[in-house]
């Protein structure tokens, strides 16, 4: 995990959500955490591990695939396409999905930084994403209209 990926995790401190800021140092290891890296704000005093409080919290997988998968989407490939091409799961192509609409502002400004998208491609791949949840949720709602179980 990139350090400039990780930002502070505590909703009331100055620094909450935001990346790469210097307030935001690596705490060494230690106990049983020795395989997690740590880090901790300066601004607040909170430690926290890597991804904590950004898009890339317990995702198995890199940053860069993360945005990758979301790029190839917009370029139109399929969810099965993505999965081949990057070697993960479907399951995670639709975690990524999944991942990026409550998070829409970091990843918006992850693809602008760490892809250097232009911002209004950034915007239309996270306006996709919201497409297909909404989609999604349409789906569910006839689901559950044709086979009478509630969800
Ligand atoms: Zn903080």
């Amino acid at each position: 995990m990139e350090t400039h990926a990780v930002a502070c995790p505590n909703p009331a401190c100055d620094n909450f959500g935001r990346r790469r800021s210097r307030d935001i140092v690596a705490v060494s290891p230690v106990g049983k955490d020795k395989k997690r890296e740590r880090f901790r704000c300066k601004a607040c005093g909170r430690k926290f591990v890597a991804t904590c409080g950004t898009f890339m919290y317990r995702m198995r997988i890199p940053e860069g695939a993360f945005l990758d998968i979301l790029r190839r989407h917009h370029r139109g490939q399929t969810i099965a396409d993505i999965a081949a091409s990057i070697g993960v799961s479907t399951d995670t192509v639709l975690r990524v999905f999944d991942r990026t609409l409550p998070y829409r502002e970091q990843v918006n400004e992850a693809l602008i930084m760490e892809c250097s998208l232009p911002a209004r491609t950034a915007e239309e791949i996270v306006q996709l994403m919201e497409h297909r949840a909404r989609q999604r949720t349409t789906q569910r709602r006839q689901r559950a209209r044709e086979t009478g179980v509630p969800r």
